[in-house]
């Protein structure tokens, strides 16, 4: 596996202290707002890795729930079109949205506003990396990337590569087109 990654953008320790950092920020900003409780909104399969490592770093009461967003279909190229599989009950609820990547913007702010639509009092947005394509950003970034496809950390490449614990750029010769 590791011989189909052409190089590694950001490796293990990197990713843990920032993603330590980052929730020591995000629950210093909840405790500056009042918040108490949080639920957690995941987005699969994605997410999953950020996110896991993201809640151990926080000491407050939260909550968790799954949610399927696909717009890219095991590709390389958003197809323009996000599936959700459900909406979570976020009624009233302060909301911390997190996902494993920014690209179009278009996962995101569909995600959001249809948690916003289902009653959630306050959405916070959170992402691993940030690809710069979109003018949108989250509340929370942990890194900004190149315009590049990347696996690994959670992110995949035709459902593979999301238990390599670094983040990197697939080989081209890996990519069937
Ligand atoms: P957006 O809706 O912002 O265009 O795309 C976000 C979604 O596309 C992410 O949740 C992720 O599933 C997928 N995605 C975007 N860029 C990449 C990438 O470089 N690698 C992988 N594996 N998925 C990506
Ligand atoms: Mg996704």
């Amino acid at each position: 596996m590791k011989r189909d990654i052409q190089k590694i953008l950001i490796d293990e320790d990197v990713i843990h202290k920032r993603v330590a950092h980052l929730a020591r920020q995000f629950q210093r900003d909840c405790i500056d707002n009042g918040i108490e409780t949080v639920t957690v909104v995941i987005l699969l399969k994605g997410a999953l890795l950020f996110a896991a490592d993201f809640v151990r770093h926080l000491d407050m009461k939260i909550q968790v729930e799954l949610v399927n967003a696909s717009s890219y279909n095991g590709g390389t190229k958003s197809s323009g079109v996000v599936a959700l599989d459900r909406t979570p009950d976020v009624l009233n609820k302060d909301v911390l949205l997190i996902d494993d990547i920014l690209d179009t913007g278009l996962t995101m702010t569909t995600v959001r506003k249809q948690l916003l639509e289902a009653g959630a009092a306050s959405v916070t947005t959170c992402v691993l990396l940030d690809k710069r394509v979109s003018d949108y950003s989250c509340d929370f970034t942990g890194f900004d990337i190149p315009n590049e496809f990347v696996v690994g950390y959670g992110l995949d490449y035709q459902g593979h590569y999301r238990n390599l614990p670094y983040v990197g750029v697939l080989n081209p010769s890996c990519i069937s087109i």
